[in-house]
């Protein structure tokens, strides 16, 4: 694929004037910004990696400063930029949201130029960024709150060619199930599907920590990517994973939506991640801290639990668990 900058050459990325090699650059400024690292190869097709839109997630970033301190190919074709922590306020503070303005950054796309800090890294992130991808994949985790049974996944779009592009980037991902879902507005992969950018997100398992075998997976599939679309030279097997799912309803990827906690509590009798749940059988229940009787929260719908809380205080309205009927 010709490079994007070269069809509009008044409107080039910030790496179209670096050499070959590898790069480091400060996108922004220090209280509003990331740091960028880029592999410019021959010319081609630029991918763009990033972790930590939210901040206690930290398999991506562990990963991708793995793949920064490590990683200088011999042959590299196109560019790859990856942004190890792209919500640096949140992430410095060990919390989902950044402190400054409490704002999620997976909520706030495509973000404002003169908005709160949160809304000014989404819009330097699409403008500076984003918008000159050719590929894009967001690596997130369940965080510290939630543990995940980890999967690659794409938003459902009506663009036949970006919807093959992703579905042929999660096929490197094989060794986690798939879900592809409708677009929900705000999200990183949103503001890709309004540029026409193939985009895919991964979720690792999270409970605050960082997983061997999750960091294998996000190195193996990555290098799988970097072969299947012509970064680096080399040859992958690509099948669609024997658990993939393609879902219409806009409410089913949706995690924070789904078993809310019906009041502030302790969270107590937690089924186990990856374990089947029938529609109405027991997912968890919550202690009132008023004392009296453990509330049930029943399975909405037949399935595998997919996401779930491990950290046993909640608050009223908080999610306790996604239930996804996997095939
Ligand atoms: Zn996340």
């Amino acid at each position: 694929m010709q490079e994007k900058s070269q069809r509009n050459s008044s409107n080039r990325p910030f790496w179209h004037a670096l050499k070959r090699g590898f790069h480091r650059r400060r996108i922004g400024n220090r209280g509003t910004g990331f740091e960028c690292f880029i592999w410019r190869g021959k010319p081609g097709p630029a991918l763009v990696l990033n972790a930590a839109t939210h901040g206690d997630e930290y398999e991506g970033p562990t990963f991708l400063h793995e793949l920064v301190r490590d990683w200088r190919p011999k042959a590299l074709t196109g560019t790859v930029v990856a942004i190890p922590v792209l919500n640096e306020d949140a992430f410095l503070a060990g919390r989902r949201c950044a402190e400054s303005d409490g704002k999620n950054l997976a909520r706030v796309f495509p973000g404002n130029a003169s908005g709160t800090r949160t809304e000014r890294i989404a819009h330097l992130f699409r403008t500076r960024v984003l918008r000159f991808a050719d590929y894009y994949a967001d690596f997130h985790s369940a965080g510290a709150a939630y543990e995940i049974l980890p999967w690659v996944g794409y938003m459902m779009t009506d663009d036949a060619d970006v919807l093959e592009g992703q579905r042929k980037m999660a096929r490197c991902f094989d060794r986690y199930w798939c879900w592809g879902a409708p677009g929900l507005p705000g999200r990183t992969l949103s503001a890709a599907a309004e540029l026409g950018v193939p985009a895919i997100y991964t979720e690792s398992r999270g409970c605050g920590a960082v997983a061997q075998e999750d960091l294998e997976v996000l190195r193996r599939s990555t290098m799988r990517l970097l072969k299947a679309f012509g970064f680096v030279p080399g040859r992958v097997r690509l099948t669609a994973q024997e658990a993939t799912r393609e879902s219409g309803d806009k409410h089913e990827a949706h995690l924070q939506w789904q078993h809310p906690a019906p009041c502030d509590g302790l969270v107590v009798d937690v089924a186990p991640i990856g374990t089947k749940r029938k529609k109405g059988q027991p997912l968890c229940g919550v202690q009132p801290l008023t004392g009296g009787k453990t509330i049930r929260v029943n399975a909405m719908r037949s399935g595998t639990v997919v996401f779930i809380r491990r950290q046993r205080s909640i608050r009223k309205g908080e999610s306790l668990g996604t239930v996804v009927p996997l095939p």
